[in-house]
């Protein structure tokens, strides 16, 4: 299958391959693009210095690209600096978050708990801005036992048993959004792998790509099925996402953001094309569904704890903001009556962005390399 063009309907979904294929190359991708370069949705709040909850930290990291990088007060918007201390970064982890920013940078923003989420906002201090544009997601040399024990602790929740191939549709939608997370990681990291250390030489690493995603096809088909989601997410919260507020002190772009926001959720090429992504009202429909419900919750709170022992800043980083961004299209979808009830953290809005600007790009790697492989395999 190698990449390949699918056929049909995104399984669990109503939108053909092909029409997410155009809609995310001609449109959803060059806007996600620009959406995430921008004040309000570069700079992401996170607590970085965790302790594992569920065994003593054995983080092993090979690169310097492993740590997150400092970012220059420069850099910060005007709204975002403190009277005291406007640094960001790694090394300086106590205080350097002015809680007044919210009150005074963000209106309108709320700060309401996450019934899928355990939240690092109102849990404590140690919370930092980090400058995603500085700090991109690619190889880092996080692997081995460390690694591969988070993503076993993940898969072994019980409600991923049975996979894909689950009867249950609530449990197999579960397992199909963190495997196609998980194929945009791998993808993210054979698209920008430090090929050579002796030169420092970066690029693409096909075999690692063919290796971990294009020879699975149903790890491809479950990047479809999370970009299918999360979209859907987006767009149920339409209304929400185009009144809300994107202000840091710069009009311009803050201008920008929203112009760029209203053309991403009201895309009439979108609501055409793929009106509905992923239809919510088929879940949670079974006698037991509030016991389900409440399980699947437990479930993915473990989830959100279990990236506190993720051994390696970079990771952690974007694996806090991607499952925070699930979280949020979760909330989305399944624990809002109405979007006259729909209330989102600024944190969240900006996890939920950044998430399918990630799963977007995935796309387009995916196609890209899996032609790299096929014009690899004809000359060799
Ligand atoms: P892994 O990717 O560790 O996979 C482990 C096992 O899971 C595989 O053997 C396979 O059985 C199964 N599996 C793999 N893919 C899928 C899928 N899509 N669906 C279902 N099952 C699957 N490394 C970096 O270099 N940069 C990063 O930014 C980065 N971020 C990370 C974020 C998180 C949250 C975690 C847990 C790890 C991250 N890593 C990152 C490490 C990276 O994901 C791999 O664990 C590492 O590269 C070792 O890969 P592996 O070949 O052992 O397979």
């Amino acid at each position: 299958q190698s990449g390949q063009a699918f056929e049909g309907v995104v399984e669990d979904c109503c939108c053909d391959y092909s029409t997410v294929d155009a809609l995310n190359k001609e449109v959803l991708h060059l806007v996600l693009q620009e959406l995430v370069k921008t004040p309000f949705f570069r700079y992401y709040k996170v607590k970085l210095w965790c302790d594992c909850p569920f065994w003593p930290d054995d983080g092993m990291c090979q690169l310097r690209d492993c740590s997150v990088c400092e970012c220059p007060e420069s850099e910060f918007p005007a709204a975002f600096r403190s009277s005291e201390d406007a640094s960001c970064q790694e090394g300086r982890p106590e205080g350097v978050v002015d809680r007044t920013l919210d009150a005074t940078a963000f209106h309108g923003w709320v700060d309401k708990d996450n019934p899928w989420t355990i939240d690092d906002e109102t849990e404590s201090g140690d919370l930092t801005y980090v400058n995603l544009l500085l700090n991109p997601e690619k190889y880092t040399g996080y692997k081995g036992e460390s690694a591969r024990r988070i993503w076993e602790a993940i898969y072994s929740q019980n409600c991923f048993e049975n996979g894909e191939k689950d009867s249950c549709t609530e449990r197999r939608v579960f397992y199909r959004l963190i495997s196609g997370l998980h194929t945009s990681i791998s993808t993210h990291i054979a698209a920008d792998y430090l090929m050579d250390e002796s030169t420092n030489l970066w690029g693409r690493n096909t075999s690692l790509m063919h290796d971990r995603v294009l020879r699975h096809p149903e790890r491809v088909q479950n990047l479809y099925f999370t970009y299918l989601f999360v979209l859907r997410a987006l767009l149920k919260a339409e209304k929400y996402l185009s009144e809300a507020e994107y202000s840091t002190g710069n009009d311009a772009e803050d201008h920008l953001t929203h112009k760029l926001m209203v053309a991403l959720v009201g895309s009439e090429r979108l609501r055409t094309a793929c009106p509905i992504p992923f239809d919510e009202a088929k879940m949670w429909r079974g006698p037991d569904a509030d016991d389900l419900k409440q399980q699947l919750q437990k479930h993915f709170r473990n989830i959100t704890a279990l990236m506190d022992c993720v051994g390696c800043e970079k990771c952690r980083l974007w694996g806090k903001l991607q499952i925070s961004g699930l979280g949020t299209a979760l909330k989305i979808l399944f624990s809002v009556d109405g979007e006259n009830g729909l209330d989102l953290q600024r944190n969240e809005v900006i996890a939920l962005v950044n998430l399918l600007s990630r799963l977007s790009e995935s796309l387009e790697v995916v196609h890209e390399m899996a032609d790299l492989v096929r014009v690899q395999n004809r000359i060799s």
